[in-house]
């Protein structure tokens, strides 16, 4: 299946000279949200990436992230924006473009020994996924890989990533 075809660029979003890869219209079609999730879970069979956990990101890793667990047949713990969770968290600062911004985990989410898989919809810069890997390895936990549907490769974000196996569906 052609997931390019299925994914509509917004120019000048969410700033002027920004194009942003809008999943939305990927999400709408059963088809294709089907098999976006069945080829990521494929990639890490393929890979032999055994995670007890997913850990996706707000809010777009939410959505491919549970689906792709329940496929896999193991856990989901969501990294959230500052202040949402609920119960004591560990947190981690990152850069912005402009300013900070930080991302939390619930302390009694991931125990150390646990295998973990990364999941967002988008790489780009690699900030986000590589402050959740940092948010994750304050925990004790093994990382065991990352699963992107989209990967921007001018922007060369994998090259901040630990050196583990990072999947991705499109590549722009
Ligand atoms: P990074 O931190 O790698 O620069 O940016 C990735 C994060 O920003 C992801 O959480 C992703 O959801 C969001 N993001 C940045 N640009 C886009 C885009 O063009 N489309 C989508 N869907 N998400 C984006």
């Amino acid at each position: 299946m052609d997931l390019k075809s299925l994914i509509r660029d917004i120019p000048d979003f969410p700033r002027p000279g920004i194009l942003f890869r809008d999943i939305t219209t990927l999400l709408r079609d059963p088809d294709g949200l089907r098999y976006t999730i069945d080829f990521l879970a494929q990639k890490c069979i393929e890979l032999e990436i055994q995670a007890d956990c997913i850990v996706g990101m707000e809010s777009r890793g939410f959505i491919f992230g549970a689906p792709l667990a329940y496929k896999l047949g193991s856990g989901f713990i969501p990294v959230r924006k500052r202040g949402k969770l609920p119960a004591a968290v560990h947190s981690i600062d990152y850069e912005l473009e402009y300013g900070t911004d930080s991302l939390e985990v619930h302390q009694d989410a991931l125990s150390p020994g646990r295998k973990v898989l990364i999941v967002d919809d988008l790489l780009a810069t690699g900030g986000t996924a590589s402050a959740t890997a940092k948010l994750v390895q304050k925990t004790g936990c093994e990382l065991v890989g990352f699963g992107f549907i989209i990967e921007l490769g001018d922007l060369q974000g994998r090259k901040y990533l630990p050196d583990i196996p990072i999947i991705s569906l499109v590549e722009y």
